[in-house]
């Protein structure tokens, strides 16, 4: 089927100025508009017909290549297949009158009541102590958010008085917008989507529905949570938008820092000093835990960076199942400040010690340093 030429379709000259093909077009797309001739196909045709030439004439640079080359210049410029792009300011000279998204296949549904809404997740950054993160808490807080007015319940209208069809949208709670051959669903601005206009505002949340509050929750942490981990709490972010169900809350923690105890995931890790003495020949330390002190057994001839593993003395896991570990790291400490008594032991010490400064066989050395990780 060969295309009727643009100028011909919009009946109008070639040295047509914007406002004529404008003023053309406006005609034949009211005259055929589908809304307007319901079962009537051809009607249909025609006014897709009107509006590619539109689309095309409205654009000067389009234009000027229609002009040179015809419909196959257009073809060829857009890489096969006719887009005519230009199409922005279609809904301007019709208004919102029809529903474009119905004629190029964009649509289909037809009118579309304002959906329900979930709301919005809420964060919320809660700090702990080590020990709360470790043994968990019923924790007291105070969320910034917004609620349901009280006063017209959500509503915005002042109570006796309803909410009315939003002119704009028709009730739909967005528009279409045309662009090339697509069309493109907008939130009703006036509306902001809900399809429906306070004309009397409620006088305490000013017609918005919607009060800041802060509410007060008890938020269950449980026992073994780690800097980072986000506890969600159900229903408890922003309410929803017509009738849809609220948000959830996210509590985000933040884990301070132990002074001696380092987390790694459930496990614990701390650091002792011992003495030369009690290194070389044993001793019995106690050593701090989660529920008070334990008592170790240091054998002798402890080397520096040797490591003991206290079982199931680490932080339980969340979920439940078991407990990690606390790992106690020996730190050796030669002494630097020696009285004259130290020095003269020392002294007899090192006649009766062996001195061998050979270096370490490298296994040797690897193997210390297995210790060390
Ligand atoms: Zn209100
Ligand atoms: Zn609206």
């Amino acid at each position: 089927m060969s295309k009727r030429d643009y100028y011909e379709v919009l009946g109008v000259g070639r040295e047509a100025g914007e406002q004529d093909i404008k003023g053309a077009y406006r005609k034949l797309a009211l005259k055929f508009h589908p809304d307007r001739n319901p079962g009537d196909p051809g009607a249909e045709e025609k006014f897709k017909e009107a509006s590619e030439a539109y689309s095309v004439l409205s654009d000067p640079q389009k234009r000027a290549t229609y002009d040179r080359f015809g419909h196959s210049g257009l073809q060829s410029a857009a890489g096969g297949g006719f887009n005519p792009g230009g199409f922005q300011d279609l809904g301007d000279i019709l208004g919102d009158f029809f529903d474009f998204g119905n004629l190029f296949g964009g649509g289909g549904g037809g009118r579309r009541r304002s959906r329900a809404q979930r709301g919005d997740d809420v964060r919320f950054d809660l700090e702990l102590s080590f020990e709360e993160a470790v043994f968990g808490l019923g924790a007291e807080i105070q969320v910034p958010r917004l609620e349901a007015c009280g006063r017209c319940r959500g509503t915005g209208s002042e109570p006796g008085s309803g909410p009315t069809t939003c002119p704009t949208c028709r009730g739909r709670g967005e528009v279409l917008y045309q662009q090339s051959f697509l069309s493109v669903r907008r939130t009703c601005g006036t509306c902001s989507g809900s399809g429906q206009v306070v004309n009397n505002p409620c006088s305490q949340c000013r017609g918005h529905g919607y009060q800041q509050t802060q509410r007060r929750l008890k938020v269950n942490i449980p026992a073994g949570v780690d800097d980072g981990t986000r506890v969600r709490v159900g229903s408890e972010g922003q309410p929803g938008a017509n009738g849809g169900p609220p948000g959830d809350l996210y509590v985000f923690l933040k884990v301070k820092e132990h002074p001696f105890f380092d987390r790694r995931e459930q496990d614990l890790h701390c650091t002792i000093p011992l003495n030369v003495a009690q290194a070389a020949l044993g001793c019995e330390i106690d050593v701090p835990t989660l529920e008070g002190s334990h008592r170790l057994k240091i054998p002798e001839g402890t080397q520096n960076g040797s490591q003991f593993r206290l079982r199931n003395k680490g932080v339980a896991a969340v979920n439940g199942s078991g407990r990690g570990d606390l790992y106690v790291h020996i730190q050796v400490k030669i002494p630097t400040r020696l009285t004259r008594e130290q020095r003269k032991l020392f002294d007899q010490l090192r006649e009766t010690l062996p001195t061998d400064n050979a270096p370490s066989e490298k296994s040797l050395f690897e193997k210390v340093k297995d210790y060390l990780v």
